[in-house]
């Protein structure tokens, strides 16, 4: 067959070739072993949390080896294409931190010398390398109806890759003969274009994935769509050609495009292209009500949507190394070794990535990131607590921003030169709830059912407790004095001030000195647990502790009665 003929029946308005583009693009001047990275989401009108994971280590990749990483939208699935979708994925990015340095940069932007970065704006492109593949004999038409669904079906497949199966691969149309062709095109019938594979099955071949590691694969033995019948290529012609070229080093994806990689690479080989390296990234799961493993769902999980920890005022950092923590799980450590340092300082290893995919685990975010806002400055977390309630809580952004000083100093009790900082707040959320009894505009409406006092104390000792303690506070003593007075009440009612001789009898007395702060600490705070009280006493000011402890001496007195 004249393949040349062939290509210009099937493609007369395309007057390029390959070498236009690749004169147009020319390969990058980059340092030896710098990796071009990419991210390409289909606009869906959200950034899954596994679409930011890949993105942190193209990132990575690319950052740890002064390379590029950048944006490509594919978004040439119109099925799927969803108004600002691309601006959406490029802001969630950039709000994490793991922002392009080219390519696709929303409010149609674009920054680079390789774009279009957009798919649908190539697709002139995209035909002349299919032209191409027709000219090289190696591509074909296929007049079937709807023959662009069966890559669709194969693809799904995924979990069959690396059985035997008999199915049949290649599709008749790759027999027909350039008079047939031309009858059809006469017809004006639409075509789809194929590769004509000359794979087999059972044929194996080893590759060696830089998550996966070395596998062994079968070849690839499908005749896959290179064009759609509506001249829209899917993904597997156009990532061969953005990312060959744009120049991409090392592509990061899903593990779902791993069945497809024996076609994609019979592709380039086709082509007579470079192969790239790949990356394949497990899938972020969860265990559902029913404790099964299933993949974090968009559908069915909020936290597939990165916009969720936004809203939920989780620190992007938090976010961020909870995502490295899956990559790597020794950064962990690393973390607890470094508490201070930034991330970026952590020799992430793309090889160190797991094969298996990874379990979500909310906990487990809200323990690093704990942990991480406990090395926050008092004003940081000022910052970042007003800007959030700005957004999400507006009435307790007006209590933090007409109490900044007493916030500033709740924000640096048992956080700053301490060794063991305070680990309570999460994310942004939480601190209206742990820390209301700072705000009085809050605590005026406290709800007395939700002290945590216990009852090991009855209520008249606490109420001597209380009794005994409201002519000694002053804000003005220094701790020692502060602490010796809440001692000198424990003999004389009953209870130990020395914390030793208590737990050697604990009998001989109705509590200790640490009972009597807890019982001070509920009566002015209704938690069992809070930040140094001395602190907290002084940050609620005299008028305020005394009125509070009379308040508790009334509560409780009228729960005796
Ligand atoms: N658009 C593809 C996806 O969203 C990109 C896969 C890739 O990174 O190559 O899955």
């Amino acid at each position: 067959m004249d393949y040349k003929k062939l290509a210009n029946l099937l493609f007369p308005e395309i007057n390029k070739d390959i070498n236009y583009y690749f004169e147009k693009y020319p390969k990058r001047k980059l340092e030896k072993n710098a990796q071009v990275t990419r991210i390409a989401p289909s606009p869906t009108g959200f950034l899954h949390l596994g679409t930011a994971y890949g993105a942190l280590i193209d990132f990575l990749v690319a950052k740890k080896s002064n390379g590029v990483f950048y944006m490509r939208l594919e978004d040439t699935d119109q099925k799927r294409e969803i108004e600002n979708a691309g601006q959406i994925a490029y802001d969630m990015l950039c709000y994490y931190g793991i922002t392009p340095n080219e390519g696709y940069a929303g409010n149609n932007k674009q920054v680079g010398d390789y774009g279009n970065y957009i798919q649908s704006q190539r697709i002139e492109i995209y035909k002349t390398f299919a032209k191409h593949l027709v000219e090289i004999g190696r591509a074909f038409p296929c007049f079937c109806e709807k023959s662009e669904n069966i890559e669709d079906i194969l693809n799904r497949r995924s979990e069959q890759l690396e059985k035997t199966e008999n199915i049949e691969t290649k599709d008749p149309c790759r027999n027909l003969t350039y008079e047939q062709i031309e009858e059809n095109i006469k017809l004006g019938k639409p075509f789809a274009l194929r590769l004509l594979s000359k794979g087999n099955a059972n044929n194996t071949f080893e590759f060696d994935d830089l998550i996966k590691g070395k596998r062994i694969l079968r070849e690839n033995d499908k005749d896959i769509v290179l064009l759609k019948s509506n001249g829209i290529p899917p993904y597997s012609l156009a990532h061969l050609v953005d990312d060959t070229l744009m120049g991409t080093t090392l592509v990061v994806r899903g593990e779902e495009w791993y069945s497809s990689l024996p076609a994609h690479l019979e592709l380039f080989d086709a082509f007579g292209f470079p192969r790239l390296n790949y990356a394949h990234t497990p899938v972020i799961c969860k265990l559902d009500e029913q404790g099964n493993k299933r993949k974090l769902s968009k559908r069915k999980d909020i936290e597939a949507d990165v916009r969720y920890y936004i809203e939920k005022g989780y620190p992007k950092q938090s976010v961020v190394e909870y995502l490295l923590n899956l990559l790597n799980s020794d950064f962990e450590d690393w973390r607890l070794k470094n508490p201070t340092l930034n991330y970026f300082d952590f020799e992430f290893d793309i090889s160190k990535i797991g094969s298996n995919n990874p379990m979500f685990d909310i906990l487990k975010l809200e323990d690093i990131s704990k942990n991480i806002i406990s090395y926050y400055p008092a004003q940081q977390i000022y910052d970042e607590v007003c800007n959030w309630t700005k957004q999400y809580d507006k009435n307790f952004y007006k209590i933090l921003t007409n109490n900044k000083e007493k916030c500033l100093e709740l924000f640096s009790i048992d956080r700053i030169n301490t060794p063991k900082p305070r680990k309570d707040i999460a994310k942004w959320s939480d601190i209206k709830n742990l820390y209301n009894y700072v705000f009085n505009e809050l605590y005026e409406n406290k709800n007395f059912n939700n002290f945590e006092f216990d009852d090991k104390i009855t209520n008249e000792n606490k109420i001597a407790v209380l009794k005994a303690y409201l002519p000694l506070y002053s804000e003005n003593d220094d701790k020692q004095i502060w602490f010796d007075k809440i001692k000198s009440i424990c003999e004389p009612l009953g209870f130990c001030s020395d914390m030793k001789t208590f737990r050697k009898s604990p009998e001989n007395f109705l509590g200790s000195v640490a009972d009597i702060s807890g019982i001070i600490r509920i009566a002015l705070t209704g938690r069992k647990n809070t930040p140094d009280l001395y602190f907290i006493s002084k940050l609620l000011g005299q008028a305020e502790v005394l009125k509070r402890i009379n308040e508790c001496i009334n509560l409780l007195s009228n729960k005796s009665s």
